[in-house]
């Protein structure tokens, strides 16, 4: 029997579902991975993230020769070339089974139902959870349907993980001799990653490194940029090179046990694990989700800025809010942003300056290493009140008081704004006045909006969109009702 591995963002060996099961019952086991340049840049993803995909290809063809594992690339401009190409491969190199674990995003989902159609089942194809806890879909209220809300949805959550516990499968046994690795190398813009160690050892490192030293105070140190008290572990996740299953594992492993509660140590942090897995279940149920489309349908007609200008402001770092600028401006030179900032930022772009998330979940998407559309489009429509139980639309944050409450010495601001290196941490969040005092050849810009006003905007934003006494959809609704309906039958039966 020869079993075929099909990987996609699952680059790891160890709890690797599909890769797993290709290995036992002694088959001969080859892999593949298929890269699809142009797909990439249509979906608008990092060249920091590229160049982390490249190095970690690389070191999975490592991690798999050493288990007598080929892995070949495959390359092709879009996901609807990748059918031909698979079955011009395998008509070269005939192989009995595919395997494969789900990805859940919608131009994913079609790929893999062309495949399924053109393959014809020949080979075989064998499909796993390997991104989840708990497989997307499985979750439902008593109806059938998935939550809308996070909290019962983390309860329903946590009493499967009471029931049945999580699954952590060890990485395969040699299938043969060790081989000589290929050299894999994507084409295409990339920019270093370097400072991200490479491979499953290095997340799993990291992994443990948090878990004992800052797993017990993340609660409380998360909120703060200027502190390490995240894990830093999402590009990792991003990719699969790590898996939620290993997280719990080495809660479990630092605890004794798995905090199942708010308020037991670590739960904290489980927590944000359940907030993936909350972004994945819904983009599955919603596919919409996939197509830029505002989870609650009435936010579709919100009348969202054209200000291309203040766009260009926010992008570079320069909207004279001290955190947003040193939040922005980290993101751009590193690629990484912490998740206090991206809600600040999101807020901003959304509620100060008016402008759609969608821009803001765009250049996110450009520039991040951990850019995976659930989170993004989770995190952005949260931010935005457009989305699944996302902030009520008439909170705004306060990028000022957000900062002193954060960064309460400007710690982080002055690591990445020079320019106010020199302002006493008084007024560090509102420097202008100082700055114009004592520095007058300064650069730093004044303060693109009025807060206060820009705050009221936003709401009346929102309550223009309030009409009780209609009867009807308005065309915005049902266009997106009818869309989420047309893409749920198209989806149905998919295999993969
Ligand atoms: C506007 C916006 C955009 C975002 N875009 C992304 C994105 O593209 N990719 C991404 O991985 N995360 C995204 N997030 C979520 C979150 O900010 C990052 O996951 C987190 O900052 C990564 O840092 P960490 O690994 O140290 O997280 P930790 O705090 O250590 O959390 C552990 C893991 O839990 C997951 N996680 C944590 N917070 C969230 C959350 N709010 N939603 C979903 N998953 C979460 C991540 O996989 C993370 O690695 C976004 C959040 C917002 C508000």
């Amino acid at each position: 029997m020869r079993h075929l591995v099909w990987f996609r963002s699952d680059l790891r060996v160890a709890d690797n579902p599909a890769l797993f099961e290709a290995c036992v019952n002694g088959a001969t086991v080859s892999a593949i991975y298929i890269d699809c340049l142009e797909q990439w840049q249509s979906h608008g993803r990092s060249a920091i993230q590229r160049d982390f995909l490249s190095r970690h290809l690389q070191a999975l063809s490592a991690e798999l020769s050493q288990l007598g594992i080929d892995l070949t690339l495959l390359e092709v401009a879009r996901f609807s070339d990748v059918p031909q190409c698979l079955a011009a491969w395998l008509a070269k190199h005939p192989h009995d089974a595919l395997y494969a674990n789900r990805e859940i995003a919608i131009d994913e989902r079609r790929r893999d139902k062309a495949v399924q159609a053109h393959l014809k089942n020949t080979p075989s194809i064998h499909v796993f959870n390997g991104d989840c806890v708990f497989n997307p879909g499985s979750l439902t209220t008593q109806s059938g349907d998935m939550y809308k809300v996070f909290t019962p949805f983390s309860k329903t959550w946590l009493a499967q993980l009471r029931a049945s516990g999580f699954r952590l499968l060890p990485p395969p046994n040699a299938q043969a001799k060790p081989l000589t690795p290929r050299d894999i190398e994507l084409k295409g813009e990339r920019v270093s990653s370097n400072h991200w160690p490479c491979g499953e050892r290095a997340a799993a490192q990291r992994l443990a490194q948090f878990c004992e030293s800052h797993l017990y105070d993340y609660g409380h140190a998360r909120d703060y940029p200027a502190v390490a008290g995240t894990s830093g572990l999402s590009p990792y996740l991003a990719l699969g090179v790590l898996s939620p299953n290993q997280c719990l594992a080495a809660i479990e492993q630092q605890l004794g046990f798995l905090p199942m509660s708010r308020g037991e140590q670590g739960f904290a942090w489980l927590n944000e694990l359940i907030w993936r897995e909350f972004y994945r279940h819904l983009m599955v149920a919603f596919p919409q989700l996939s197509m830029n489309r505002a989870f609650k349908p009435d936010t579709e007609g919100l009348q969202w800025s054209q200000d291309s200008g203040a766009f260009q402001a926010w992008c570079q770092g320069q909207t004279g809010y001290p955190i947003v600028d040193a939040a922005m401006r980290c993101l751009n030179a590193t690629g990484w942003m912490h998740n206090r900032l991206r809600m600040i930022v999101a807020s901003f772009l959304t509620k100060d300056l008016h402008l759609s998330w969608r821009q803001g979940e765009d250049y996110f998407m450009s520039c991040l290493i951990d850019g995976e559309l659930a989170a993004n489009n989770g995190g952005w429509q949260w931010a935005a009140g457009t989305g699944a139980d996302a902030a009520p639309y008439f909170r705004v944050f306060n990028p000022t008081t957000q900062g002193e409450r954060f960064d309460g010495k400007g710690e982080f601001i002055r690591q990445w704004l020079p320019e106010l290196a020199d302002v006493p941490t008084k007024y560090i969040h509102s420097p202008h006045d100082w700055l114009n005092q004592h520095q007058p050849a300064h650069q730093y810009p004044a303060p693109i909006v009025d807060h206060k006003r820009a705050r009221l905007h936003a709401i009346a934003m929102f309550d223009a969109l309030k009409d009780n006494s209609r009867e009807h959809l308005s065309p915005h609704e049902l266009s997106a009702q009818q869309q989420a309906q047309a893409m749920l039958k198209e989806l149905d039966q998919e295999v993969i």
